[in-house]
């Protein structure tokens, strides 16, 4: 209940439609109301009449003008009920679609502030189907229950109230109804609800799995895994199949025995009514509207295990609902948009106990103000790591005490063998993570995280292009770009040679992660984007991986222009792009193992040297072979 009222603080600017809806609601009800008093007065006026007639005594006067009367208050009453009611749907549709508006752009938002570290642990299709979901069956609620809540209320005080001041007895024999029907609903709810997060765990994992496969279809096809994938779906939806039978059956089995109850409190008031009226203690206009109050009364009872199903559906997906809107983005242990800072000061105890004397590195790191540090061209580095640890979770760091400076318009490289935390170094840069001690500095940036990574273009290891076209994808970072900027960086990062081919050239859809591209041509979009992006620090992982060759040496001489006029990052795959850099950092157990130039490197024997042994062999031996 207290998620409802959560929703309904939530969603304050739909007042006026509960309200509304409320109103309307009310307006139907009381047009309900009066059908018992009116038939009732019918029934008394018509046995009047035929009482006189039998007695010979001719039709009374003015009997056959009050039938007409009462037959129009009918009429007016049902028209009334009908306008409220229509009026009533429309604003209950309004309402649910602008509370879906609401609801699913809020959370988008909320999902969009979370940092890296959530999306490291759920498939995007369980999220969407758990917000799908979540969504539905609040909004559902919201719209029925807004409605319902009138007519139950009323019915009920109105039904209540009228039997009293007719006879007592009855009204305390329909307030027994109440007790009882919600005292039978609440023993199965445990059940039902243990049941209902089941079956949400099953299609939400399903739905996961789903948008992984079908975002994986090439993969699926090639190991020809179809069929076990059909039947993991499969063995899901059977197992919420058998689990709605067992919820169904026992729903329905208690609402046997709720309704079972109901009848028998409902023969004791028509039995009483019956009597009474026998007896001459009512009319038979009495009994007659006091029979369809009884019949009235019996919805708003009956509706109580609805009421109590859906609230706890609609408490269920609001759970979930809040479950995501409540994570604190700056908490979830990851870099949300806390200042830097502040972040690394909270882990800033282990400070110094990671220091690590094998590097030639740390003398120069540990001048903070690093005006007069020897090599730096600028006053102050551009980006600066200073004693950074970081581990992705609880077991062992990928990172420890990492130190380095970058200087204004430094080209440096980043080497190290697969899984040395080269791409993880990229990812703390831009504060997708945060990190766990240290701190890391980057000039010109503001203290937020969206100024921060203003400042950088990067160039992922995995090209993620989106689904739109090639211009599109390009002018991501920039989206007010002129169409001749755009194809300006297209031709620096050797796009233009594959794009004048395609069948609408820049303006041809990519699909899915641009899945109709080649990898080559993916990444080529990717430095064309960062490229455009013209941010001051370049920041390159492995961003010529794909390519052959001959391209490579295309895209690498746009680069090479590109990096002149600003300070770059750039992990390798190939040795031989790294060759000009200024400084190579490299890496070994997550620590920092040499810093120098590449040919002083190159002579001294460490990871550089071997790498460069290793790449320089196989190229032989490749140039051999041919
Ligand atoms: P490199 O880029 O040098 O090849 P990475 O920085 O990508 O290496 O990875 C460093 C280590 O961190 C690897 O052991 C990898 O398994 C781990 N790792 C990378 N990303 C994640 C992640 N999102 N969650 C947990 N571990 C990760
Ligand atoms: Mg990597």
């Amino acid at each position: 209940m207290s998620t409802i009222l959560r929703i309904l603080r939530f969603t304050r600017s739909l007042t006026p439609y509960y309200l509304s809806i409320m109103a309307a609601a009310a307006v139907v009800t009381a047009a309900g109301i009066a059908v018992p008093f009116i038939t009732g007065a019918a029934t008394d006026t018509v046995v009047d009449a035929v009482g006189s007639v039998t007695n010979g005594s001719g039709i009374p006067d003015g009997a056959i003008r009050s039938v007409v009367l009462l037959a129009l208050a009918l009429l007016a009453a049902s028209l009334v009920e009908t306008v409220a009611s229509n009026l009533g749907g429309y604003w209950g549709d309004v309402m649910s679609e602008r509370m879906r508006t609401i609801l699913s752009t809020r959370y988008f938002e909320q999902l969009l502030a979370l940092p890296q570290r959530y999306y490291d642990s759920e498939l995007t299709g369980t999220i969407v189907a758990r917000l799908n979901r979540s969504i539905a069956e609040i909004t559902g609620f919201m719209k029925s229950f807004s409605n319902m809540f009138v007519t139950m209320l009323m019915t009920t005080v109105a039904v209540l109230a009228i039997s009293a001041w007719h006879y007592w007895p009855l009204a305390v024999l329909l307030l027994l109804a109440y007790p009882a029907y919600l005292w039978l609903t609440a023993l199965t709810s445990r059940k039902w609800q243990r049941i209902e997060r089941e079956k949400n765990e099953h299609v939400d994992e399903a739905s996961g799995r789903f948008a992984e496969v079908v975002g994986q279809i090439r993969v699926v096809k090639s190991f020809a895994r179809e069929r076990s994938e059909l039947d993991r779906f499969s063995d899901h939806f059977g197992e919420t199949v058998r689990l709605t039978s067992e919820q169904s059956r026992h729903w329905h089995s208690m609402d046997a025995l709720r309704r079972g109850v109901l009848n028998l409190i409902f023969f004791a008031l028509y039995v009483i009514i019956f009597v009474r009226t026998v007896t001459g203690h009512f009319t038979p206009g009495e009994m007659v509207m006091l029979i369809q109050l009884m019949a009235m009364a019996r919805q708003p009872v009956q509706n109580l295990s609805w009421v109590v199903d859906t609230a706890q559906r609609a408490a269920a997906g609001s759970r979930s609902y809040f479950e995501v809107m409540d994570l604190d983005p700056a908490a979830v242990g990851g870099a949300g948009s806390l200042p830097r800072k502040a972040e690394a000061e909270r882990g800033g105890g282990r400070r110094g106990d990671e220091t690590d004397p094998g590097s030639p590195h740390r003398g120069g790191a540990d001048a903070s103000g690093a005006s007069g540090s020897p090599g730096a061209p600028g006053s102050a580095p551009v980006v600066a790591f200073r004693d950074v640890s970081f581990g992705y979770d609880e077991h062992g760091d990928v990172l420890s005490g990492v130190s380095f400076e970058v200087w204004q318009g430094e080209r440096i490289a980043f080497v190290g063998e697969s899984g040395g935390g080269k791409t993880t170094l990229i990812n703390l840069l831009l504060g997708l993570y945060a990190v766990r001690s240290g701190t890391i500095e980057v000039a010109g940036a503001g203290p937020d995280l969206a100024s921060l990574r203003r400042s950088i273009g990067v160039v992922f290891q995995d090209p993620s292009l989106f689904s739109g076209t090639v211009a599109e994808n390009i002018a991501y970072g920039r989206p007010e770009a002129t169409r001749d900027e755009i194809e300006a960086v297209a031709r620096r990062a050797a796009v233009d040679v594959f794009a004048s081919k395609l069948p609408s050239g820049y303006d041809t859809v990519i699909g899915e992660r641009g899945m109709k591209l080649s990898g080559g041509q993916k990444q080529r979009i990717a430095v064309a984007r960062a490229m455009l992006k013209d941010a001051p620090i370049l920041v390159l992982d492995e961003a010529t991986s794909a390519l052959d060759t001959k391209s490579e040496r295309l895209v690498q001489a746009g680069l090479d222009d590109l990096m002149r006029h600003r300070t770059s990052l750039i992990i390798a795959h190939r040795l031989s792009t790294i060759a000009e850099v200024d400084r190579i950092i490299t890496l070994r157990d997550g620590r920092i193992d040499e810093v120098g130039p590449p040919d002083e490197l190159s002579r001294s024997g460490g990871i550089y040297a071997e790498l460069l042994a290793l790449q320089s062999s196989s190229s032989k031996a490749d140039r051999k072979r041919l």
